[in-house]
């Protein structure tokens, strides 16, 4: 009740929401005869949860932010979800996002921009801008997003909140409307690191419905976030800092506020180490043609057929009520995806676009591999600036996409990232995040050091 009442208090400013649930409350009093009746629920039973709209749902609409879905009712809820509900968690709504996920700001959702809570002028970053939003105005405790190229951790940078994109395969697809296969994944938002880690308990692992999920056991990350809270795991860990992100141009109070994050922890006992990753500043480019390959690949099912939107051509052929509906139903900055990614697969041009592309990618997974041979996790800003105005970047595509610089070499590898607060920058008094990078499998040592520094 306290965050419905919230929602209607703040949303009309912030539009966090792109859905509100109506029947939350009786979802909530669900869950107390739930455990009323004996059933053994985790710690985050009766939590609200508020859900990326790129997450389908059965009782609520899911549109991934576009227009060529509105209204869309999913028949099958997304794995997350399904789980989230089983655990007891009370689904508040969905979120406000780009367009199909593509956009470092939200201003690229169909249904109108969310704002950033610490100033409405502001961005709140994206494609997840609102679940990040939504947690940092306290519409909601903890919040579900994905991560392609940065769409959890970003927002997280820009609203002081906490975000995780998880090892590529620890966290079930099904039901995540598809950006980019290869580097989709779930993760949690939440304002503590605790908080993340018990919503990544209760949503990863293994899911026979998703071909790439991980056959692992996972260790309880809440366990390793309590561990790090306890204190002392920093003494005697490796923390690798890129050489050659040095000359990427972080806003000055981006990297004094990194810079202080880095001493609180060799105060704390752990070790600073240069580390070189030299194709990691490749990673926007390569990601820029492998992202819209596939992406041009996964929305060619929005055919007006199967799903969604449908316009009417009179005397028209099913060529002109497919094309006269993707005109009309996708955005400018999908359509640009589309013919990029068209393009970058076409004969003659595969192997000089997307071949190269694949190889940058090897070379950056490679780069990881070699720094983590000398490190434990690696540390950079989350993102080189705080957020912007709105409509400051809109009409630069290429200025947009650099926001990602430090985020998209993780999803091109496939291993775990987190982003926590690291303070409020002497700029211009905005939240600042600092990322942590560990090896495939390894979110727990994510967990561990996020709390400790937390
Ligand atoms: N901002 C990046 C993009 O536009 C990342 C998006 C994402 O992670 N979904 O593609």
């Amino acid at each position: 009740r306290a965050h419905l009442d919230r929602i209607a208090a703040v949303d009309g400013d912030v539009h966090a929401f792109l859905h509100v649930s109506d029947h939350a409350l009786d979802v909530a009093a669900d869950v107390d005869a739930r455990r009323a009746a004996g059933e053994q629920l985790g710690e985050l039973a009766g939590v609200p949860l508020a859900i990326k709209d790129v997450l389908v749902t059965t009782d609520m609409p899911s549109t991934s932010g576009s227009k060529i879905l509105e209204g869309f009712m999913s028949p099958y809820d997304a794995t997350v979800v399904a789980r989230a509900r089983a655990a007891g968690l009370v689904p508040l709504g969905k979120t406000n996002m780009d367009e199909f996920a593509m956009g470092s700001s939200t201003e690229h959702s169909a249904y109108g921009p969310t704002r950033n809570p610490w100033d409405l002028d502001r961005i709140p970053g994206g494609s997840g801008g609102g679940s990040a939003a939504a947690v940092a105005a306290f519409e909601a405790p903890i919040a579900l997003g994905s991560d392609t190229g940065g769409s959890i951790r970003q927002p997280a940078h820009v609203t002081g909140t906490v975000g995780v994109k998880p090892t590529y395969g620890g966290v079930s697809r099904y039901g995540s409307i598809a950006l980019a296969s290869s580097l989709d994944q779930v993760g949690p938002v939440s304002r503590t690191v605790l908080d993340s880690a018990l919503l990544h308990d209760v949503i990863g692992g293994h899911d026979p419905h998703d071909s790439t999920s991980l056959a692992e056991q996972w260790p309880s990350f809440a366990a390793a976030a309590r561990e790090g809270a306890r204190g002392d795991v920093l003494r005697g860990l490796k923390v690798g800092v890129i050489r050659e992100l040095a000359d990427v141009g972080f806003q000055p109070g981006v990297s004094a506020s990194f810079r202080a994050s880095l001493a609180a922890m060799e105060a704390q006992g752990a070790e600073i180490v240069e580390i070189s990753a030299p194709h990691f500043e490749y990673g926007v480019a390569a990601y820029y043609l492998i992202l819209p390959a596939e992406a041009s690949s996964n929305l060619a099912k929005f055919d007006s057929v199967r799903f969604g939107m449908r316009l009417d051509v009179p005397g028209g052929t099913v060529e002109d009520v497919m094309s006269a509906t993707r005109d009309a139903g996708f955005g400018d900055e999908v359509k640009r995806r589309i013919i990029l990614g068209t393009y970058a697969l076409s004969a003659g041009y595969y192997d000089a676009y997307y071949g190269s592309a694949q190889k940058v990618r090897t070379l950056i997974q490679r780069d990881f591999d070699e720094a983590f041979a000398q490190v434990d996790v690696i540390a950079t800003p989350s993102a080189p600036t705080t957020a912007f105005r709105l409509g400051e970047q809109i009409d630069d595509p290429l200025q947009m996409y650099l926001n990602d610089v430090t985020t998209i070499p993780v999803n091109l590898a496939g291993v775990p990232g987190i982003s926590i607060p690291s303070g409020l920058s002497d700029d211009d008094g905005l939240p600042v995040g600092i990322q942590f990078i560990a090896p495939a499998r390894q979110d727990a040592q994510l967990y561990r050091v996020g709390a400790a520094l937390e």
